[in-house]
C-alpha cells in the first residue's frame, strides 16, 4: 500500500478531537476525507452506518482481522472493536484524497510507524482530566459506568502525547481549530519525496 497523505487526530475521548477534525473537513483546499472506521460497538445517537463508521457484529470483525483486511486494529474497550480497513484508505487515496483519521492513540502511532514519511500524527490535549469528564458528561450519550471507564482510558492515553509529531492543546476550541488547520495546511503542501 502507498498513496497520498495520511493525518491522524489522536486523543482521550471528549478532548474535542472530533469536532477539530470535522472542521477540517469542512476546509476544501486541504483536500481531506475521513477514513470512516470499523467497529463493534452499538451505534449512539444519530450516528450511521457507513458515515460515521462500519458497524458490524463482533464476529464480522473478527473475520476481517482473520483475512487481514485492517491495516490496525484494536479492542478499544472490551467487546468493541475498532480498526482502520485497508479497503477504505485505498479507496479514498484511489480518489486523489489526504486521509484524515479520528482514532485512539494506539492506532495513531501504529498507522504512523507504518507509513512514517506519509504521516503526521497530532495528539489533541484535553485541559485536564477532570475538564475532560466535564464534557463527556455534558455529552450524555452513555452511562456513568462508560464515561469513568473512558476517564481512565484517558490519563494513560495522555501520557503518549509525546510520540506524536505535534500536540494542539484544545484549551480555546477556536485557537485549536486555527492552529489545527495551520498545521495540516503545512503538511500537506509539502513536497511528496
Ligand atoms: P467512540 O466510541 O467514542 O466513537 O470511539 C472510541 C475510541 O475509539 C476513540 O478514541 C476513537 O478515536 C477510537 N477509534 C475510532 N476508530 C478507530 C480505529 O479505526 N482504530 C482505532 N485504533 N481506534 C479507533
Amino acid at each position: 500500500m502507498k498513496g497520498g497523505k495520511l493525518i491522524i487526530f489522536s486523543a482521550p475521548s471528549g478532548s474535542g478531537k472530533t469536532t477539530i477534525v470535522r472542521h477540517l473537513l469542512a476546509q476544501p483546499e486541504l483536500n481531506l476525507a475521513f477514513s470512516v472506521s470499523a467497529t463493534s460497538r452499538p451505534r449512539r445517537g444519530k450516528e450511521k452506518n457507513k458515515e460515521h463508521y462500519y458497524f458490524m457484529s463482533v464476529s464480522e470483525f473478527k473475520n476481517h482481522i482473520k483475512n487481514d483486511d485492517f491495516l490496525e486494529w484494536e479492542e478499544v474497550y472490551r467487546d468493541n472493536f475498532y480498526g482502520t480497513l485497508k479497503s477504505e484508505v485505498e479507496r479514498l487515496w484511489a480518489e486523489g484524497k489526504n486521509v484524515i483519521f479520528d482514532i485512539d492513540v494506539v492506532g495513531g502511532l501504529r498507522i504512523k510507524k507504518k507509513f512514517p514519511d506519509q504521516t503526521l500524527a497530532v495528539f489533541v490535549k484535553p485541559p485536564s482530566v477532570d475538564e475532560l469528564k466535564i464534557r463527556l458528561k455534558k455529552r450524555s450519550t452513555e452511562s456513568e459506568d462508560k464515561i469513568n471507564m473512558r476517564v481512565a482510558k484517558a490519563s494513560v492515553e495522555l501520557a503518549t502525547a509525546p510520540q506524536f509529531d505535534k500536540i494542539i492543546k484544545n484549551y480555546d476550541l477556536d485557537v485549536a481549530l486555527q492552529e489545527a488547520i495551520d498545521l495540516v495546511a503545512d503538511f500537506v503542501s509539502e513536497d511528496k519525496e
